[in-house]
């Protein structure tokens, strides 16, 4: 499969190639049509697998798609939820994300807004993005808890959950505060879950929290 057959939009490509990527790596080339297809996906990879773009390129593209359909009501976002066990991850997965945004300006594309929520960091300018609007939230447990506590967040209208590094957050602690986040989701939702590794507390975990997931392991 070539990201082509993916349908990714021309300007896509391109961002693409400008990052030398070309061809897709195995996880994505199993992974992106999966997660495409809307279904539930369970990604066994490490780091430098691509595993990346295998949930942020589809979360694009259903955006673009329902901002096509209808304008989001603001402040009623995210659309797309990613959660990362450290900062230093959420913050590197927002600037890849905010790199195809850049790169689909101009292009007769809707405005798709992406917004970091980690410690560490302003939560009334967090705040004041998400209450603007915004279809993509970056977060980790401990500081999107917090803004769900204080209603400055709501997942009422969220579809797309993505658990990067679920190892390292079950290992953290944060299994907990993971299931209170998805008690917050309204409406049907597509999840995925990206882990190095799969022990037994995952594989639980990952049955409790997806439906009838692929299993993708490369
Ligand atoms: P990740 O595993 O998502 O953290 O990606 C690791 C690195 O691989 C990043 O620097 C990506 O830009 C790069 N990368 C991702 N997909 C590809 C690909 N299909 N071909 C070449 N490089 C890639």
């Amino acid at each position: 499969a070539t990201f082509d057959q993916m349908k990714f939009p021309k300007a896509v490509i391109k961002a693409l190639e400008k990052k030398n990527i070309v061809k897709p790596s195995p996880i994505q080339a199993q992974g992106i049509p999966a997660v495409l297809s809307g279904r539930d996906i369970i990604g066994i990879a490490f780091t430098g697998s691509g595993k990346t773009l295998v949930f942020v390129l589809p979360l694009i593209m259903f955006c673009l798609e329902q901002e096509k359909m209808m304008s989001f009501i603001y402040g009623e976002g995210p659309y797309g939820l990613i959660i990362c066990p450290s900062r230093e991850l959420a913050k590197q997965t927002h600037e890849i994300i905010e790199y195809f945004l850049s790169q689909l300006k101009g292009h007769h594309f809707p405005v798709i807004r992406c917004c970091l929520a980690i410690g560490g960091t302003s939560m009334s300018e967090t705040a004041e993005s998400i209450r603007r609007g915004v279809h993509i939230l970056v977060a980790t447990p401990g500081r999107l808890m917090d803004m769900l506590d204080k209603k400055i967040v709501k997942l009422d209208i969220c579809r797309y959950l993505c658990m990067d590094e679920a190892d390292r957050m079950i290992d953290m602690g944060f299994e907990e505060d993971i299931r209170t986040i998805f008690s917050y989701f309204k409406g049907q939702r597509q999840t995925l879950l990206f882990s190095a590794t799969m022990p037994k507390k995952i594989q639980n975990f990952a049955r409790s929290a997806l439906v009838k997931p692929i299993t993708i392991n490369v």
